[in-house]
C-alpha cells in the first residue's frame, strides 16, 4: 500500500515485539532500515528472519555517547534518515510507595530521556534536508496513568509533551513529529502478565482482543508517508477502543 523506496528509516527497539513488526513493514515496503537495540544476538536473528534491507545496530539508546556514534555511523551507512521511530522502552512495575529510585531512573532514561537523545541525533541532517518524521511511541498509559505504572506513565506522558514541544520548533522545515500510543498488544512486554490480569484487561478492551504490532506498524507507516504530511504534534491512540 505504502512505497517507502529510497527511504531510509531508523527504529529503535527495532528486535522484537512492537518494533520489530515497524522494520518489517517499512523494509516490506522498500525502505532502508537501521533496527536498534541492546542485544547484537536478538538484532543478528532479526537480519536473518526479516525481509528486505535490513541493518543492525547494537547500542543502549539512553547513553548519549552511544547514540551519537550509533546515528554518525546510520548516517554514514543509509546515506541519511527519513523517518525515526522511537520505540525502545522498558518497564519495571511496582506501587510508588515501594519504587526504588533505581527504577524510576532507568524507565526515564530507557522511555524518555532516548526520546530526545534519538531525535536530536537525527535533527540536523533533517533539518539541512527540509524533510523528515519522527515518530515516537508512548502509550495509553501515559493519558490515563495506571496504578502500579508511576514511572512508565511519567514517561509515556513526558513523551507527549516532548512530541508537541518538538513539533512546534520543526514545523517550518516540513518535519512533523507525532506519537502513537497503543493500548495492549501482544509482545515480549505483555507477556509477563498473568492470565488474571489478562482476562482483567480484555474486559476493558472494547473490540475484544490485544493488539498486533502490525497493527501499530500500520499507523507508523501512514504517519511516515506523505498522506500524513499535516498532522504534527499528535497522538494517535491505536487501542482498540481501550481508552476511549
Ligand atoms: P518488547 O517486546 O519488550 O521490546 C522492547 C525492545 O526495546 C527490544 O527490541 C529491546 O531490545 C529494546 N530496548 C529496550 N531497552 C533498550 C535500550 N536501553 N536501548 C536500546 N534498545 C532497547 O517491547 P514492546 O512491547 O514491543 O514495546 C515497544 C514499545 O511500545 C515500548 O516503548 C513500549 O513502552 C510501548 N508500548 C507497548 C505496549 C504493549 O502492550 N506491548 C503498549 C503500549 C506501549 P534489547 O532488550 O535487546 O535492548
Amino acid at each position: 500500500m505504502f512505497d517507502f523506496r529510497d527511504s531510509k528509516v531508523v527504529v529503535t527497539g527495532g528486535s522484537r515485539g512492537i518494533g520489530e513488526a515497524v522494520v518489517a513493514a517499512f523494509a516490506k515496503a522498500g525502505a532502508r532500515v537501521a533496527a536498534v537495540a541492546r542485544t547484537q544476538e536478538r538484532l543478528d536473528e532479526l537480519v536473518a528472519r526479516t525481509e528486505g534491507e535490513v541493518m543492525a545496530y547494537a547500542c543502549d539508546v539512553s547513553d548519549e555517547a552511544a547514540v551519537a556514534e550509533t546515528f554518525g555511523k546510520i548516517n554514514e551507512d543509509l546515506g541519511g534518515v527519513d523517518v525515526l521511530v522511537n520505540n525502545a522502552g522498558i518497564t519495571r512495575d511496582t506501587l510508588v510507595m515501594s519504587m526504588k529510585a533505581e527504577a524510576w531512573d532507568d524507565v526515564i532514561a530507557t522511555n524518555l530521556r532516548s526520546v530526545f537523545l534519538c531525535s536530536k541525533a537525527v535533527l540536523r541532517p533533517m533539518l539541512r534536508q527540509r524533510n523528515g518524521r519522527i515518530i515516537n511511541v508512548t502509550s495509553i498509559i501515559g493519558l490515563t496513568g495506571n496504578a502500579g505504572q508511576g514511572n512508565y506513565a511519567a514517561s509515556k506522558a513526558g513523551i507527549i509533551g516532548f512530541t508537541k514541544s518538538l513539533a512546534r520548533e520543526v514545523a517550518s522545515r516540513s518535519i512533523t513529529v507525532n506519537a502513537i500510543a497503543p493500548g495492549m498488544i501482544d509482545t515480549d512486554m505483555t507477556r509477563e502478565l498473568g492470565e488474571d490480569a489478562k482476562t482483567a484487561i480484555l474486559a476493558q478492551i472494547p473490540m475484544g482482543r490485544l493488539g498486533s504490532g502490525e497493527d501499530i506498524a500500520g499507523t507508523a507507516l501512514w504517519l511516515a508517508s506523505g498522506s500524513a504530511a499535516y498532522v504534527t504534534g499528535e497522538t494517535i491512540r491505536v487501542d482498540g477502543g481501550m481508552a476511549t
